[in-house]
């Protein structure tokens, strides 16, 4: 297993571009909107690392309720797997208790599934199966 991104959820998207890339030295790798998640997302790379940052669609929902006033907030970091349905049996089996019992559909046509933070001491966990 590897890292595959560390999201975090920002307040001003456009700025936080801009720190990333012009500051920083990222390259934008991807921007979409994931509906269903409400959220737009914009991937970074620097090497083989990806910072994904997350702009609710809408303030009021919880993604943002968990941002606050914050103008950046860590959200989740996301492990690769190669086979995200076997890794979700396999922690299920272990007691783990999982957000996704099947995984959905995430940024850059990645198979996603969450962890369920009461199972991870408290860092929400994301398991990414890349297309
Ligand atoms: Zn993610």
């Amino acid at each position: 297993m590897t890292i595959d991104h560390v999201a975090i959820v920002v307040k001003d998207l456009e700025a936080t571009i801009a720190l990333y890339t012009n500051t920083l030295g990222f390259d934008q790798v991807y921007r979409e909107t994931i509906a269903d998640q409400g959220v737009e997302v914009v991937g970074l790379r620097a090497g083989d690392s990806i910072i994904e940052l997350l702009r609710p669609l809408d303030e009021e929902s919880p993604i943002a309720k968990f941002r606050g006033d914050a103008p950046t907030k860590l959200h989740h970091t996301a492990y690769r797997v190669d086979d995200i349905e076997a890794k979700i049996a396999q922690l299920t089996a272990n007691g783990v208790r999982m957000i996704d019992q099947h995984p959905r559909d995430g940024a850059h046509g990645n198979r996603i599934a969450f962890i369920h933070p009461k199972s991870t001491g408290g860092v929400l966990i994301e398991l990414c199966q890349p297309r």
